[in-house]
């Protein structure tokens, strides 16, 4: 390996979506003497252990389920042996393999000094970089990135915790699972669900409360719950993991809940527990007190719109703020950063507008949600400003199908005041991720119901409902 710069103008501590972002946008637009410090793999969490390996993974369940669906269609396709999970996770490492390696040659190409090591602070403008054979060394830098992003919250202290895994872990899975269960509420539980039950696993999701997905729209919280209900997810509502054993001799576990009245029951035969109860930003250990910078109660660096923490120079931004936790945003926030801190004048005040991020849980079916739920939109703008309109149908995709075969599919759209702006869009339905991004850009740009009408549907999909709606 070169010898690591003494001195640069910008660090940037952390090769993820965001890290990369700003620093490659710092040296190849701006001739900014950049150097990015990453202690395990390029890309950071979405490359290597979120979006990517678990997008590839969404695919091959949607697969099964065409396959599926495909008799209704007049196929016969006879499948003549289980998903081979081995041989697409091998296959699906080595695709995420070549994408360290595009990375690696990216910050190349962009003239980044990219340090494989970990860093910490030693002062507002010292870095302490240790390498893998352990060699320590300084370097001296004029500004500095927070980019470390963050990792799966913990077990709770619940005997036998440790017998389960995490997201991190999940991708680690070498045999498709016979029997697995899922603790957690949120977009990574829920995804994690739809897919195992997808690919023909036996599944059970455990959630404190009766419904998961609690910070999306009332109307996408139920229908996908009852949705999950009826592919045959086993959703145990308003439950809490007691206790894990595992068995010595297979190695199989048994999750051991309590239900809302205090009752136990057990789960037993369980290949895998997946704890998926949210993420903790990795901001222990990095010398975060030595250079003075705040954090708040959960951990997360402390920022302003600018990305400004409270230490001149020092800058964060990404998972490790909290914002809103999605590579996109992390990317956009970074290169909005560089533009600002090297771009001149022109960019003095630019920074990312965090309103109006859409974003889809890659669930069974999909859903996507940009803008304000119902109740958040009648809290801002009071219930009689509000308007809404919804509708649910069954796309045309399943008129070939019996109908336990049939998803649901559903779109609600939130209006405010006399000229019907809209302030939030949530779908869930075949098709909604790769739907929402344009009507993204058009509630971004202020539409209102009107325009949504004025536009002419494109018939037959199931999007043209977004546009006709009563
Ligand atoms: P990260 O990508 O986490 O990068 C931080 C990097 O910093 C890491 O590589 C880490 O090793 C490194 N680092 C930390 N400390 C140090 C140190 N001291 N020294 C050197 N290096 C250090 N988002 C979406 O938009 N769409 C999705 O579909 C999606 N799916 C996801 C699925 C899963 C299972 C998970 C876990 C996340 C998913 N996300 C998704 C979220 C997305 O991955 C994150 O929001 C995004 O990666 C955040 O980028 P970041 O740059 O802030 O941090
Ligand atoms: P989330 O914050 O989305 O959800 C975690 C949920 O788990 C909580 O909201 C809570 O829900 C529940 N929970 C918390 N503690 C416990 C506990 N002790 N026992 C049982 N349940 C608990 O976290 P995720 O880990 O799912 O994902 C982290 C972030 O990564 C997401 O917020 C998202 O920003 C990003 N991500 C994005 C994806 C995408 O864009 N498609 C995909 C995956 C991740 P409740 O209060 O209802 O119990």
């Amino acid at each position: 390996m070169a010898p690591i710069s003494a001195e640069t103008d910008f660090l940037v501590i952390g090769g993820g979506s965001g890290g990369l972002a700003c620093g490659r946008m710092a040296s190849s637009r701006f001739g900014v003497k950049t150097m990015i410090v990453e202690g395990k793999r390029l890309g950071g969490t979405c490359v290597n252990v979120g979006c990517v390996p678990k997008k590839v993974t969404f695919n091959a369940a949607a697969i099964a389920e065409t396959l599926h669906h495909a008799k209704a269609y007049g196929f016969s396709v006879q499948e003549t042996a289980p998903f081979d999970w081995t041989t697409f996770k091998h296959k699906r490492d080595a695709y995420i393999k070549r994408l360290n390696g595009i990375y690696e040659r990216n910050l190349q190409k962009d003239g980044v000094e990219y340090v494989h090591g970990w860093a910490k602070l030693l002062s507002k403008n010292e870095v302490e970089v240790t390498t893998d054979d352990g060699a320590k060394s300084v370097v001296r830098a004029k500004k500095i990135l927070l980019a470390m992003g963050g990792h799966p919250t913990p077990a709770p202290s619940i005997p036998g915790a440790e017998y389960g895994i995490n997201s991190d872990g999940f991708f680690d899975i070498e045999k498709l699972p016979g029997k697995v269960a899922i603790v957690g509420a949120g977009y990574i539980a829920v995804e994690f669900a739809g897919m195992f039950q997808s690919l023909g696993t036996e599944t059970h999701l455990f959630i404190r409360y009766k419904t998961f997905l609690r910070h999306f729209d009332p109307m996408i919280q139920e229908t996908v719950v009852k949705e999950y209900e009826r592919i045959g997810v086993n959703l145990h509502k308003e439950t809490h993991v007691s206790r894990v054993e595992k068995d010595s001799a297979t190695g199989k576990l048994t999750v051991t809940y309590k239900d809302a009245s205090g009752n136990e029951t057990s789960v037993s035969d369980v290949d895998h527990l997946i704890w998926a109860i949210g993420r903790d930003p990795a901001t222990q250990d990095v010398g975060l007190d030595k250079a003075g910078v705040n954090l708040n109660e959960a951990g997360h660096v402390v920022v302003d719109e600018y990305e400004n923490t409270n230490v001149d120079g020092i800058y964060a931004l990404g998972d490790v703020t909290g914002k809103l936790e999605l590579t996109p945003v992390a990317i956009a926030a970074g290169r909005r950063l560089s533009e600002r801190v090297f771009g001149g004048e022109e960019f003095a005040t630019t920074k990312l507008d965090y309103d109006n991020v859409p974003s889809v849980v890659f669930a069974h079916p999909e859903v996507g949600s940009v803008g304000l739920s119902e109740p958040q939109a009648i809290e801002k703008y009071g219930k009689e400003n509000v308007k809404v309109y919804k509708t649910s149908f069954t796309a045309m995709y399943y008129a070939m199908m019996e109908p336990e075969d049939k998803a649901p599919t559903n779109y609600k759209l939130v209006v405010v005041g006399p000229e019907e702006k809209v302030v939030g869009l949530h779908i869930m339905g075949l098709g909604s991720g790769e739907m929402l991004q344009g009507f993204g850009v058009a509630i971004r740009m202020g539409a209102t119901k009107k325009d949504f009408d004025r536009c002419v549907a494109i018939h037959p999909t199931s999007a043209e409902e977004i546009v006709t709606l009563k």
